[in-house]
């Protein structure tokens, strides 16, 4: 059985693939027709230069930079970004995210393995104890997965929890929310609850006890966290935090 299945493999390499020199010359061929440049600042022939890595560093808090994410009884949820959503971390994300950028998932999953180590020890300390902590992904819609061939934030959040296994906790990669469900009608809410709202086509597709912390590729005004956190909340999870790449600054900021 194993045997037959490894020969029908490399049964259709030797058909499929072109001899080495051939290969090698294709490859080339491959470099002069679509000429790689870096994602952050178009610098040739590579996919991403040093410079527009070091744009990705260890995560700092940045929740007083998110307008939406205050909440009405006066707490605030920690978010950590690795990132300024901005100049070159702007065009990096937005390549890797909808212009077909995937060569760029292996720098940015270690971006979010190592931010992971580090929010890691922030949640133990936070919590105390170890103990299990779901590590669940903001949705996409189905259009939006659909249209870039995969879930990139289900990835990152994959990513976030292979990093996070320190002091104790035990992280699980807990896919728990959905895009969808209708918005609640806007009439009588205030602004910040209306923005929740809008943002707010969030449904929690099983039940969800427990510490959890959220992963997003961007946060804007952090409606989009506060709308996840809310709707794990109702369904009975405590949300330690916010893990996202990229943070756009606060107006004025630097
Ligand atoms: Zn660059």
């Amino acid at each position: 059985m194993a045997g037959g299945k490894a020969g029908a493999v490399i049964g259709a390499h030797a058909t499929a693939r072109p001899p080495g020199p051939l290969r090698a010359g294709l490859a080339e061929l491959g470099r002069l027709v679509v000429p790689v440049r870096c994602a952050g600042c178009d610098e040739p022939d590579v996919a991403l230069c040093p410079a527009c890595r070091r744009e990705f560093a260890a995560p700092r808090r940045v929740e007083h930079d998110a307008p939406r994410l205050d909440r009405m009884d006066g707490r605030i949820l920690p978010v950590w970004a690795c990132a300024a959503y901005d100049g070159p971390v702007r065009d990096v994300v937005v390549g890797w995210k909808d212009r077909g950028r995937a060569d760029l998932s292996p720098f940015l999953e270690g971006v979010a393995h190592r931010a992971g180590r580090a929010v890691g020890s922030a949640l133990a300390h936070a919590l105390g104890v170890g103990g299990p902590v779901l590590v669940v992904p903001v949705p996409s819609s189905a259009a939006t997965v659909r249209a870039r061939g995969s879930d990139l934030v289900r990835t990152l959040a994959g990513a976030v929890t292979g990093g996070l296994g320190r002091r104790g906790l035990e992280p699980v990669l807990a896919p728990l929310l959905r895009q969808g469900g209708r918005v609640r009608d806007q009439v009588g809410l205030a602004s910040r609850a209306r923005a929740v709202n809008r943002a707010g086509a969030v449904q929690v597709r099983q039940a969800a006890a427990g510490p959890v912390l959220l992963v997003d590729d961007v946060v804007t005004t952090g409606a989009t966290l506060a709308a996840a956190q809310a709707a794990l909340e109702r369904a009975g999870a405590l949300v330690l935090g916010g893990l996202v790449l990229a943070a756009t600054p606060a107006p004025g900021a630097p």
